[in-house]
């Protein structure tokens, strides 16, 4: 791969990872911040509280997982931006050969062939 090539795949990565860090901004600050106001809330009625509590919760889980993914896939976005600076981006992890440049563009952050990437998932189920 040309560095021509690596320059186009880093820019991708560093768009994805900025995009992602402003979705997790904008997740704490709605979900996160009200969670922590609620949690020392001097003007609620626990009683008052205990109807909205289900959906409360469930809303809280949704943003804690949706969070939890997003910074995993920053943790991949890193790592695929650590090979770059290595020299290793764009060779699949487990066998070594490259992954093609289709999947690259469409996750950038791969870190595996499509043939091993489909083992890995049969290998799961
Ligand atoms: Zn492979």
């Amino acid at each position: 791969m040309d560095s021509k090539q690596l320059e186009h795949y880093r820019e991708l990565l560093l768009k994805k990872r900025q995009e992602l860090l402003e979705q997790l901004g904008y997740i704490r600050e709605t979900s996160f911040s009200d969670t922590m106001k609620d949690a020392s809330g001097e003007n609620s009625a626990y009683t008052y509280h205990m109807a909205d509590q289900g959906t409360d919760t469930q809303e809280r889980e949704k943003a804690f997982m949706l969070a939890y993914r997003e910074g995993r896939l920053i943790y991949h976005i890193d790592e695929a931006l650590a090979r770059i600076e290595k020299g290793t981006y764009g060779l699949c992890q487990e066998c070594g050969e490259p992954i093609s440049p289709e999947r690259l563009e469409a996750v950038p952050h791969a870190r595996l062939c499509i043939d091993c990437k489909s083992k890995e998932e049969s290998q799961k189920a």
